[in-house]
């Protein structure tokens, strides 16, 4: 087909090069990942703490990590491991090791409350949790846990079986009986909501994320690159690609532990970094802090900025171009369920095609498909963006019916976004259709909040929308209808949703309405509250 057109009116094929995929079918992403030839040294530093690992070592480590896991914790092929830490050294260490065993890695985002991350174990049923002595009093006493903190002083309160530095100690046994891995094998269950309803876990296989590597590994480009990490390891976006990608390619990747501006910019002039993945707020706030951040640190190593999980603007980008014009600024737009694929630019002249998000990237397919009449869309116009690959993952874990709504039989992933694609085949993200808010690039299911807000004794019916911002790209607002004598006010209502949840997960607005409107069916009508929140701005 002519790549980047339309096949029969149906389909979009990527313009990129067609790379190959790899060709022995059993082996396990960590034995693909370990396998790649790469002339890389040190794999990993602690921008904190300056502590780095060499690839020898970090490969020496997964083994010990995973023979102590098979041996002496007994996980096997199939257990599910939690990883409730903040970006470390040991994230990749501990993921590689335990998808090693064809044991199956999980995650958490370590802002969430201990209620947040119960019921997200309630699903996943992890046989392990690894975390830090911090952190361990956000999980239920009953899981096992290992620590991943350099020194443990005090371990009260949970079930402490390990402690990975000294994990990372012990020579491996001799004897070495381990599961056989398929790539069919579940490799991951990382949480997304979809386009509906609460939080899922999202099943992704070792094929799938070998798919996702390969690519990278068969084209070169980050090849003796120094990586920034400030992107969270516990989202798609840092796991894959500081966990997988950059180590099957032999990048070096400077850890931040939590993301600050100024320790952002001290670690690049440090550690002479190149590249820098960010989600658009930082990018925003690397523009309004631009004169002072030039005069203070020496920026000169960094060539680009890679900006993915929200949209980037023309004013966002060209204000970059303008106050760094040295450094390129490159976008991406994937899911959770489509592991790394989706669209990206490769060069500034492809970024400056304002509101695209890029070419869709290699060995990747597309359908624009008319959301309400199932009609299959031409060149230019807008439908829902359905994905078809070898990295789409295979849907959601125990959940039948959210996966048959999201991924097709032949295949197809229903993406949620409200896209068209042009004569050249680049991709715009022009709207959401799916529920979903993104809050600082960060997750908020407004099913959950509606299901919070409804449990006040004055509240008769609630709906969450998206509602927009200029520093966090949108940020979660709640329409209320009272009861009818009812004096609840906005900061109660505000209150009474902040106890509960995540910081990021905050109402930060609310209005009350008489009654929430709907369709026939009983559906929250959204869009119709989110033109009435909207029409006054
Ligand atoms: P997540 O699963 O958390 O990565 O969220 C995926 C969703 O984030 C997509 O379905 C889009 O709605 C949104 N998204 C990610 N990247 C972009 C982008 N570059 N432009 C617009 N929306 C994006």
């Amino acid at each position: 087909p002519r790549s980047g057109f339309c096949k029969s009116n149906s389909t979009f094929y990527s313009k990129r090069k067609q790379l190959p995929l790899p060709a022995n079918s059993s082996l396990d992403v960590t034995t693909f990942i370990s396998s790649q030839p790469h002339r890389g040294t040190t794999a990993f530093i602690d921008a904190a703490t300056g502590q780095r690992i060499s690839f020898s070592d970090l490969w020496k480590a997964v083994d010990r990590v995973a023979d102590c896991l098979y041996n002496e914790i007994g996980l096997r092929r199939g257990d599910v491991v939690l990883i409730l830490s903040p970006n470390s050294i040991s994230v990749p260490i501990v993921c590689l090791a335990v998808m090693s065993l064809g044991a199956v890695v999980t995650t958490a985002n370590t802002l969430n409350t201990a209620g947040e991350i119960s019921k997200q174990i309630g699903d996943s049923n992890p046989k392990l949790a690894f975390t830090t002595v911090q952190l361990a009093n956000k999980l239920p006493e009953s899981i096992s846990v290992v620590f991943t903190d350099e020194r443990v002083e005090t371990t009260r309160g949970v079930r402490v079986v390990g402690i990975l530095s000294e994990m990372m100690k012990k020579e491996p046994s001799r004897e070495r009986v381990r599961d056989r891995v398929d790539q069919d094998d579940t490799a991951m269950l990382l949480y997304s909501s979809g386009t509906t309803g609460a939080s899922k876990g999202v099943i992704t296989s070792h094929g799938n994320l070998t798919a996702h590597v390969a690519k990278f590994v068969s084209d070169d480009s980050i090849r003796g690159e120094i990586f920034l990490c400030t992107v969270p390891m516990f989202h798609s976006y840092g796991l894959l690609s500081f966990a997988m990608t950059t180590v099957a390619c032999g990048s070096k990747v400077v850890i931040l532990q939590r993301f600050g501006l100024n320790d952002m910019m001290e670690a690049i002039e440090k550690y002479r970094a190149t590249i820098l993945a960010l989600a658009p707020p930082v990018v925003v706030a690397m523009i309004n802090g631009a004169d002072e951040i030039k005069a203070k640190y020496d920026l000169s190593s960094l060539r680009t900025v890679r900006c993915g999980g929200a949209p980037l603007s023309k004013e966002v980008t060209e204000g970059f171009l303008e106050k760094y014009p040295t450094v390129d600024i490159l976008q991406g737009y994937a899911l959770t369920e489509s592991n790394g694929a989706g669209a990206a630019t490769e060069s500034v002249e492809e970024s400056r095609r304002y509101g695209a998000v890029g070419l869709l990237t290699s060995g990747l397919k597309a359908r624009i498909v008319d959301p309400d009449t199932g009609r299959v869309m031409g060149v230019n116009q807008m439908g829902e963006l359905w994905l078809r690959g070898p990295t789409i993952a295979k849907g959601y874990f125990r959940n039948e019916e959210a996966t048959n709504e999201t991924i097709n039989l032949e295949g197809w992933l229903k993406t949620g976004d409200l896209c068209y694609i042009d004569d050249d085949g680049f991709l715009f993200v022009v709207d959401r259709l799916k529920e979903l808010i993104k809050y600082k690039g960060y997750q908020v299911p407004p099913a959950e909040l509606e299901a919070l807000l409804i449990t006040h004794p004055d509240i008769l019916d609630a709906a969450v929308i998206p509602f927009p911002d200029k520093e966090a790209g949108q940020c979660p607002m709640a329409y209320v209808a009272r009861k009818p004598e009812s004096k609840l006010s906005e900061n109660q209502v505000i209150d009474f949703i902040s106890k509960q949840v995540a910081p990021y997960k905050k109402i930060r607005k609310v209005a009350f309405i008489n009654s929430i409107p709907k369709t026939a069916s009983g559906k929250t009508l959204r869009k119709d509250l989110i033109k009435l929140a909207t029409s006054k701005l």
